[in-house]
């Protein structure tokens, strides 16, 4: 059984309340850890990494608004590339949820939103809808996602890529695309010819060139050690004054649960398993994104 199909069964399991249902991930260590696509949604925050049923220091998380890729060399498609190539990111999730606020966001909503703002119409783009790539079916936003990735020369052709759908109430994932079929297939659509063409609605990669992407010394290194980990935060410029003293960060929250306890490395010879929790059910006063 392959990394997301041992996922998602013990997912399902968990949600028709099987206790014991989890994940040893020391039999996944060739395809960890996993990269993750999510929305910025603050609902989300109490069901990752566990409902994945995967330690924290094996899941990368990426995050934007609606988890959309909006081209296959964005901004968030260059962070993906960099998750594996720097982070050693070995399987990539683009997991969209339901009831996502984006998929409802209509360009005239959009529009009074950011008047609301003080922001008027003529300083944003023309085509409000493609330009934020908001979507009106998750699953065709993960499907888009899916491919985009997929058909990306950033990305090679060893990383699967899954989309799975996250229901908010329950916890249960639906695997909309199965990245090792896909894989399997190793069907990718043909690279158009002549290369890439200038990609993005601002015509911001006017001047990229495939095969000849450089990447200043130095700065890589310091961006991507906080690519999704939570790893150590780059030194503030100044020292500490008395007035906003370092503070220890505290363990994630689980609502209706005890804070999780810390995970110990597994000893020589034992199979660590990370349980995955009953199903969550956020409540009502949680902020939608
Ligand atoms: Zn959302």
């Amino acid at each position: 059984m392959k990394l997301f199909e041992a996922i998602i069964d013990a997912n399902h399991r968990a949600v028709a309340g099987d206790a014991s249902a989890g994940l040893h991930p020391s039999e996944y260590a060739d395809s960890l850890p996993v990269i993750a696509l999510t929305c910025i949604d603050p609902r989300l925050n109490a069901f990752f990494p566990n409902v994945l049923a995967l330690p924290a220091e094996q899941f990368i998380w990426l995050r934007n608004a609606g988890n959309i890729i909006t081209s296959p060399l964005s901004s968030t498609m260059r962070s993906l590339a960099l998750a594996c190539a720097v982070k050693g990111g070995r399987e990539i999730a683009i997991i969209g949820h339901t009831d996502c606020q984006v998929a409802k966001m209509t360009a005239s909503v959009l529009l009074d939103r950011f008047k609301d703002l003080g922001i008027d119409r003529h300083k944003l783009p023309s085509n409000l809808s493609e330009f934020f790539g908001v979507f009106g079916s998750e699953r065709q936003n993960l499907i888009k996602a899916c491919d985009f990735v997929r058909g990306s020369p950033l990305i090679g052709p060893k990383i699967p890529v899954h989309g799975l759908l996250l229901d908010i109430e329950t916890g249960k994932l639906e695997w909309v695309v199965n990245g090792y079929e896909t894989w399997a297939n190793s069907a990718l659509p043909p690279e158009p010819a002549g290369g890439f063409p200038e990609l993005g609605v601002l015509g911001g990669f006017k001047d990229f060139v495939m095969g000849e992407m450089k990447f200043p010394h130095g700065k890589i290194g310091d961006s991507a050690a906080n690519i999704g980990e939570g790893a150590a935060p780059l030194p503030p410029p100044n020292p500490p004054t008395a007035l906003t003293p370092p503070r220890p960060v505290p363990p994630p929250v689980v609502p209706g649960q005890s804070p999780l306890p810390p995970i110990q490395p597994a000893a020589p010879g034992r199979r660590l398993k990370v349980p995955l929790p009953p199903p969550i059910r956020p409540g009502s006063n949680f902020r939608r994104g």
